[in-house]
C-alpha cells in the first residue's frame, strides 16, 4: 500500500460506488480505496430471510456491504429531482438534471432493465386529480424497477468494473474517526487503530452509519443542522387494493396532512407484489419492503411515515426513533408487531388467531402479533388512523379491518452537515459527505448523483495536483 492514498470512501453504497467510478473515470491513474464495515455482495446473507426472524447479527447484512442498503433493495430508481433526495439545495436544476439522466444512463449500462412507469401522461393527471379531490398530493414520477434479483445483478456488475479500474475494497473494515488536522483531512482511523493516510475522504456510511456521522461531526466542530424524522408503519393490504395507481406509476408518492394535528404523513416506498421484511439499526429491528420483481406475492405494501423536524434545545432525533423503535422490540421480544387494523381501531392487540383469520395473509412471518398503540405516541397513531381513512376513499378497501401494520418504521434522515456546492465541508478541506447520511439523499438516485458530484470535484481536482 502507498503510505498515502489518493481517495479512502467511507461505505460501498451507491454514493461511494459512484464517487469511485466517477473518479476512475476521470481519473484513471487516482489511487482509490473504499472500505465498509459489512461483507462483499457474495457475503450478504439475511437470516431472516430464511426463518423469517432477525437475528440481530451485529452487523446487518440488509444494510451493510457491497452495494450498501441498496443491495437488499426493491431496486426502484426514481428518475426525479423532487423525491429521494435534496440536492437541488446544491447544485442549479439544469445540472443537476443533467446527472440525474447520466445516473440512470450508468444503471441501465450495468444492467437495469429499460422498461419505465409513470410515463402515461394522461393517465397520471387523471390519477392527480382523484388524489387532489380526496386531499392528497400525488407527486408522479418516471419509475425503473430494477427488483431484488436485478439490483443484486447491477451491483454485481459495478463490482466488476471498479476492480477492472482498479479500486481497492476493503469489507469488514469499520472506519472509528476521520483523521484532519489544521482543517484539512489527513486520512481515517480504522477499527484495531489502524491509520489509512489519504488526500481526500469521503464520508458515505449511510443510514446505517448516519449516528456515527453526526458524532464524528460534533467531534471536528462541522457546522451540523439539525434532521427530522419520519416514523410509522409499514401497511399491507391485497395488491388489488392499489392497482389503479401502481399499474401506472408503480409508486404512487402521497403526502397528506393530517386533520388533528396538521401533521405531513406521508405514503412511499410501494411495493406491489413485494414482501415485509426487516431491517436493523445497531440491534434494533425495524420493518422496510421491497418486491423481488420475478416472484410476486398476492400483497402490496408501502411505508406510512409521519415526517417530525424537532426543534430546540431537542437535536437528537436519530435516539427519539430509536427508542420508540427499541419500545416495539421490548414488547414483540425483538422482533417487529403486527396488528390488524381493526384491532387498533377497537382498542385490543392482534393474536396469533386473529392474524391467522386475516384475510390479508402477512409476508413477514416472524412479526409478532401486537398493540402498535402500546408503542406509537397519540399523535402518530392519529396521524397514521386518519390517513388511512382518507386514504380509503381514493384506494377503497385501504380501511378494511383486515389490513396489516407493522411497527415500527423509521427512516433516519440525520442532521445535515454544512457543505459547499460541491459536497465538500466547509471546515475541512478535503472531507465530503454524500448520500442518506449527510442528509443529501433518500433514494438510490440522489445518493449515487451524490457520489458523482463528489467524484468530479476530487477528480478535478487530482487532476490539477
Ligand atoms: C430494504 C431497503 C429497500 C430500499 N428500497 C429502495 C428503493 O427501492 N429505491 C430507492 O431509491 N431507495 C431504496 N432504499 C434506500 C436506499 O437503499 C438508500 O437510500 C441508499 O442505499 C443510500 O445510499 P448511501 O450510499 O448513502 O448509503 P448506504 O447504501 O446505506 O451505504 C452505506 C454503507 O456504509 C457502510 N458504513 C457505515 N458506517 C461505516 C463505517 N463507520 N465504516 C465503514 N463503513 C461504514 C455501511 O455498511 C453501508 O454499506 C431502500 C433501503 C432499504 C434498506
Amino acid at each position: 500500500m502507498p503510505e498515502t492514498h489518493d481517495v479512502v470512501i467511507v461505505g460501498a453504497g451507491p454514493t461511494g460506488i459512484f464517487t469511485a467510478y466517477e473518479i476512475k473515470q476521470r481519473c484513471p491513474d487516482a489511487d482509490v480505496i473504499m472500505l465498509d464495515l459489512g461483507p462483499d455482495l457474495e457475503d450478504r446473507r439475511c437470516p431472516a430471510w430464511v426463518t423469517g426472524k432477525c437475528t440481530l447479527c451485529s452487523v446487518c447484512s440488509v444494510m451493510s456491504g457491497f452495494g450498501g442498503a441498496g443491495a437488499f433493495s426493491d431496486g426502484k430508481i426514481n428518475i426525479s429531482d423532487k423525491v429521494g433526495g435534496s440536492l437541488y439545495e446544491f447544485i442549479p436544476e439544469s445540472s443537476l438534471l443533467e446527472i440525474i439522466s447520466y445516473v440512470d444512463r450508468l444503471y441501465v449500462k450495468m444492467g437495469a432493465p429499460k422498461k419505465l412507469w409513470g410515463t402515461n401522461v394522461d393517465k397520471i393527471s387523471e390519477l392527480k386529480r382523484k388524489a387532489y379531490k380526496h386531499g392528497f398530493l400525488l407527486i408522479p414520477y418516471k419509475v425503473r424497477h430494477m427488483g431484488l434479483s436485478g439490483s443484486r445483478k447491477v451491483l454485481s456488475n459495478f463490482k466488476r468494473v471498479l476492480k477492472s479500474l482498479g479500486v481497492e475494497m476493503l469489507f469488514g473494515k469499520r472506519v472509528e474517526h476521520i483523521i484532519t488536522k489544521d482543517s484539512r483531512v489527513e486520512g481515517v482511523q480504522i477499527q484495531g487503530d489502524e491509520v489509512i493516510k489519504s488526500k481526500f475522504v469521503v464520508a458515505a456510511p449511510g443510514r446505517v452509519g448516519a449516528d456515527w456521522l453526526v458524532k464524528e461531526a460534533k467531534r471536528l466542530s462541522l457546522g451540523v443542522e439539525g434532521g427530522r424524522i419520519d416514523l410509522g408503519v409499514r401497511v399491507e393490504v391485497p395488491a388489488e387494493t392499489m392497482r389503479e395507481f401502481t399499474d401506472v406509476l408503480y409508486e404512487p408518492k402521497l403526502v397528506y396532512y393530517s386533520k388533528t394535528f396538521d401533521d405531513k404523513v406521508r405514503m412511499f416506498c410501494v411495493n406491489p407484489g413485494g414482501e415485509v421484511i426487516t431491517e436493523s439499526y445497531w440491534g434494533i429491528v425495524t420493518v422496510n419492503g421491497l418486491s423481488k420483481g420475478d416472484e410476486l406475492t398476492e400483497n402490496t405494501n408501502f411505508a406510512l411515515l409521519v415526517s417530525t423536524k424537532f426543534t430546540e434545545p431537542f437535536e437528537n432525533t436519530i435516539s427519539y426513533a430509536l427508542d420508540i423503535a427499541r419500545l416495539a422490540n421490548n414488547i414483540a421480544g425483538n422482533q417487529p408487531l403486527i396488528q390488524r387494523l381493526g384491532d387498533l381501531v377497537r382498542g385490543r392487540r392482534s393474536t396469533p388467531n386473529r392474524i391467522k383469520r386475516s384475510i390479508v395473509k402477512p409476508t413477514l412471518e416472524g412479526a409478532v402479533p401486537g398493540d402498535l398503540s402500546f408503542v406509537l405516541p397519540y399523535r402518530y397513531l392519529t396521524d397514521i388512523i386518519e390517513t388511512l381513512k382518507a386514504l380509503n376513499e381514493l384506494m377503497p378497501g385501504i380501511y378494511s379491518g383486515h389490513t396489516l401494520l407493522y411497527g415500527v418504521e423509521i427512516k433516519l434522515h440525520t442532521a445535515k452537515l454544512e457543505l459547499s456546492s460541491n459536497l465538500e465541508s466547509v471546515k475541512i478541506k478535503g472531507l465530503y459527505a454524500g448520500g442518506d447520511a449527510a442528509g443529501v439523499s433518500r433514494g438510490l438516485l440522489q445518493a449515487s448523483a451524490s457520489g458523482v458530484i463528489i467524484g468530479r470535484d476530487i477528480a478535478s481536482k487530482l487532476m490539477l495536483s
